[in-house]
């Protein structure tokens, strides 16, 4: 083969051919993925005897081989602090954290640039957010953001010394 004279004419198919196999990720993991397409939700799968959600779901929590079908929206998400540096597009992920916000309210400590300090500012006044500079130890409230902002809910009893 190597010196030529006995090569093998490659041959081109159409793809039509029929294939003998059909690639799964099973009956959980095809409904993750249909969530996140169709619903814009993530889902997990509770297990009965450690109460751990996995994700993706899966049938069978390994370490206690236990049967899965409890499957959980995770919306009670443990969040608790998200940090954003971003350079210049804090506006456009506070924006796309809308239902992270809402559900979550974790606490935020984000770099904000001169110019999305209008916008960054008025995203964390609408959710009701108090504002800190997360480079003092000052526990006074801004009316805008800091270069490094500590944005806090205001239900919430922690402070930036938290
Ligand atoms: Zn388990």
């Amino acid at each position: 083969m190597e010196n030529g004279k006995n090569r093998e004419l490659l041959t081109l198919n159409s793809g039509d051919m029929a294939m003998p196999y059909e690639w799964s990720i099973g009956l959980y993991g095809s409904r993750f993925f249909q969530e996140i397409r169709e619903k814009r939700r993530f889902l997990g799968i509770r297990c009965p005897k450690c109460q751990k959600v996995l994700v993706p779901p899966r049938r069978i929590c390994g370490p206690c081989f236990q049967k899965l079908d409890e499957l959980v929206e995770l919306v009670s998400c443990p969040v608790g602090l998200i940090k954003i540096d971003v350079e210049g597009a804090e506006y456009a992920v506070l924006e796309g954290a809308t239902r992270v916000l809402a559900e979550c309210r974790p606490l935020f400590y984000v770099e904000v640039g001169a110019e999305q300090n209008a916008d960054v500012t008025a995203v964390f006044q609408r959710l009701k957010y108090r504002l800190y500079d997360g480079d003092s130890d000052d526990e006074v409230e801004l009316t805008q953001c800091a270069f490094n902002t500590l944005a806090v809910p205001r239900e919430s009893t922690r402070t930036n010394r938290c």
